[in-house]
């Protein structure tokens, strides 16, 4: 079981900003900017492109309301995406907020928020997800 499974079965907890059926997306607990998010769907899939393509289309549009959501909720210029995979072998779209092209960069030092600061902007971008 992923560490991403054991967040959306509950068994870990996460900042949880929206679900459906199929996918659960949640604050990247480092983040690189304020309101980077992970989108990450519920069957375990290593790589995002061996999901099939009715999965794959399902957690693109998923992740399209969130980033609605995110760009309501943090002020920013729109939602940059990116893919990597490297790090956790589960499926995941990260959602980052971006003002220009240098606000995605994994090598920046990551921010330091509280865990009530998390909690606000999950909380924030959860009331805007629809
Ligand atoms: P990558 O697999 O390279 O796309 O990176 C995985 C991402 O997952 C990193 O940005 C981590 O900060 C993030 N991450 C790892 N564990 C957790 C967790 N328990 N909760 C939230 N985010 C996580």
């Amino acid at each position: 079981m992923t560490i991403f499974s054991k967040i959306i079965a509950g068994e870990i907890p996460s900042y949880k900003v929206a679900e459906d059926g199929s996918n659960y997306a949640f604050l990247d607990i480092n983040p690189i900017a304020k309101g980077h998010v992970l989108a990450v769907p519920k069957m375990e899939t290593d790589y995002l492109f061996a999901l099939d393509d009715e999965r794959l289309s399902d957690l693109i549009l998923f992740s399209k309301r969130v980033a609605v959501a995110i760009e309501k909720a943090v002020p920013c210029k729109r939602i940059g995406v990116a893919v990597v995979g490297l790090e956790v072998p589960h499926a995941h779209i990260h959602l980052i907020p971006v003002h220009d092209i240098y606000d995605i960069d994994f090598n920046r030092p990551k921010l330091k928020l509280t865990s009530d600061e998390m909690k606000e902007i999950a909380g924030k971008i959860a009331d805007f997800f629809v």
